[in-house]
């Protein structure tokens, strides 16, 4: 075992602190990661208030993990010592069933493996990126390509799939007309993402705040939808939205911007169910979808993607002991777009 700095949260809602953690011995296919970042999801903060139900305490969150290789197993081939390395949301999967043959390892039918929160090989709770160290299967640990750097790159292995996959799912792309719904981390990314596939992208925010900068980061509109006159002047315009939204709220303005046979995706994950009428539905043929991060090869191919267009994370690197005030500032919108922990601040 390898003891490592870590931060933790001891229940719903309490401060973090400084404490240390487990790693597992290196397995023959495991790969050992001197983490230099670690990015602050949405999803770090519902589980680590308990938000989405029981939770496993202590919590070590960090699921937007970039590094470098300090160690391999016996029989690892595909990663060598001083490799540029990223993990996402899932460390591990049953391997064998349809989905995770099919490399779609996020919908494995055994339930895949979180990076936290879950139950790991060695039977012990997975603890997350907010750490110094991390033990993964090679399996499920992606290359970060040169030219990313490593703070920015963090947050594309949660935010930046998670968008990537649908908008590829549901065919971004040139003459399609592509809506964001929330410009905080999982938006941003989508904004540059679907805008670099070659669609015609708008923003829709709570207000115009962001503007300025939903536009540089490759918006071609921005709305506000609390402004009079914007949602119905959006009716049946748009092919695809994809909803970032945190909390719960009704969907049926959204659902009326679609054109026919229009999808609406959510990959907001709030807790509570949203308001869904029929009639919005109905008359258009239109889609409510759900979509969760991506697998494996096609995270791979997103950082290639993200390599080739030069896009990366627009990050605010803070120290680990910033970790409550960045959750706050995330819960009221305030992210200008993701919080990014600089791991060498851990161990306090
Ligand atoms: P975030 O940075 O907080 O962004 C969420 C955005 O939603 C906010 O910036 C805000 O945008 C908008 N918003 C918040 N409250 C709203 C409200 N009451 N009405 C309308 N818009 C509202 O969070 P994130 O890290 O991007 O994560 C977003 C959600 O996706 C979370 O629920 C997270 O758990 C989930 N998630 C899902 C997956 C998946 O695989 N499906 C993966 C990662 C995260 P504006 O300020 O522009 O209005
Ligand atoms: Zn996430
Ligand atoms: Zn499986």
């Amino acid at each position: 075992m390898l003891t490592v700095s870590a931060r933790s949260t001891a229940s719903a809602g309490a401060p973090f602190e400084a404490t240390t953690i487990e790693r597992r011995d290196l397995g023959p296919h495991d790969v050992l990661i001197d983490i230099a970042y670690a990015g602050i999801c949405h999803s770090d903060i519902h589980t680590a208030r308990g938000e989405w139900g029981e939770t496993l305490f202590p919590l070590v969150p960090g699921h937007e993990i970039a590094g470098t290789v300090s160690a391999v197993g016996s029989e690892v081939t595909t990663f060598a010592v001083g490799d540029r390395a990223g993990v996402g949301c899932m460390v591990d999967s049953c391997r064998e069933c349809e989905h995770c043959r099919a490399g779609e390892e996020q919908y494995c039918l055994e339930g895949n493996t979180g990076t936290y929160n879950a139950i790991g090989e060695d039977g012990r709770p997975t603890d997350g990126g907010y750490s110094e160290k991390i033990v993964v299967d090679e399996a499920f640990v992606l290359r970060i390509p040169e030219g990313i750097s490593l703070d920015v790159a963090a947050p594309l292995l949660c935010a930046g799939i998670t968008l990537y996959s649908p908008l590829r799912h549901w065919d971004a792309g040139p003459g399609k007309q592509v809506a964001i719904v929330g410009l905080g981390g999982l938006g941003h990314m989508g904004v540059k993402l679907a805008h670099a596939m070659g669609a015609e992208v708008s923003v829709l925010s709570q207000s115009l705040k962001k503007q300025e900068d939903g536009l540089r980061l490759g918006a071609d509109h921005y709305y506000a939808t609390g402004d009079e006159g914007t949602v119905e002047q959006l009716e049946r315009r748009f092919d695809l939205i994809i909803s970032t939204i945190s909390a719960t709220v009704d969907m049926t303005a959204y659902l009326n911007m679609l054109k026919l046979d229009g999808t609406l995706v959510t990959v907001g994950a709030p807790p509570e169910p949203m308001t869904v009428p029929a009639f919005a539905l109905i008359p258009g043929r239109r889609r409510l979808a759900g979509s969760m991060i991506g697998g494996i090869r096609e995270t791979q191919e997103m950082l290639d993607f993200c390599a080739e267009h030069g896009l990366g994370a627009e990050v605010e690197v803070i120290s680990a002991d910033q970790i409550d005030e960045a959750y706050d500032r995330v819960v009221a919108s305030d992210v200008r777009y993701r919080f990014v922990i600089d791991a060498a601040t851990i161990a306090g």
